[in-house]
């Protein structure tokens, strides 16, 4: 099967967006990239029921290459994302403070450092209908020179060299907006300055570390 490693990967992270919350029903698609194919989640199919057969391969014009079922209706933003990017992995998902900051701001306030693993202040892209191409351009306009963006009044998407950066990006990206709302509820949050958020994305550059295989 094309890409069976990389479909069965979909299927795990899949399940780790609905057990971290990320996500509420069959909203949110994620995709992973092999050179010229992309391994990409089928449109409104319960993530309980998805198998390493039923996620889609296509190429990067969006063109179906193995396929049983449709792919996400968000194959623009994913391919645009890809097209216009180094990433290898795309996710995006609607998670509910990501979400609820789409639909009161432009940009996500630095409330925290943790906000420079995506990069700097993250962007709110203009609403644009979901599936459509403006989407995808409001998206990837949104993600320059960042790992990810929230989408208006629709949810979030990142990027990353592989998934598991990817996926923990929305996390990251998740958990500052998070903090930003719990902190609003009791006052006006301070925020760090600019200078400081670049400084700490130069160094978080090469933060994390991979366990070696025994
Ligand atoms: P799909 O089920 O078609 O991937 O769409 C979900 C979604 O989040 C659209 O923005
Ligand atoms: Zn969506």
């Amino acid at each position: 099967m094309l890409l069976h490693d990389e479909r069965a990967q979909l299927v795990d992270y899949c399940h780790r967006m609905q057990a971290d919350d990320l996500t509420v029903g069959t909203s949110g698609n994620l995709s992973v990239r092999s050179g010229q194919h992309i391994a990409i989640t089928p449109s409104g199919v319960p993530y309980e029921d998805l198998t390493p057969e039923s996620i889609c391969v296509i190429d990067l014009d969006g063109n179906k290459v193995d396929s049983d079922l449709e792919p996400s209706s968000e194959v623009p933003m994913h391919t645009s994302v890809y097209r216009a990017t180094d990433a290898a992995a795309v996710v995006h998902t609607h998670p509910l403070y990501c979400t609820a900051l789409s639909v009161l701001l432009d940009e996500v306030p630095p409330v925290h450092y943790m906000i420079a693993l995506l990069g700097g202040p993250v962007r709110v892209a203009p609403y644009a209908r979901f599936g459509s191409p403006e989407l995808a351009e409001n998206s990837v306009r949104a993600m320059e020179g960042r790992y990810g963006a929230l989408m208006q009044n629709h949810g979030a998407t990142t990027y990353g060299d592989s998934l598991a950066k990817a996926y923990s990006r929305s996390v990251y990206l998740e958990w500052v907006c998070r903090l930003y709302h719990q902190a609003r509820l009791l006052g006006e949050p301070n925020l760090l300055p600019r200078e400081e958020i670049d400084g700490v994305a130069a160094v978080l550059g090469g933060y994390g570390q991979t366990v070696p295989a025994r």
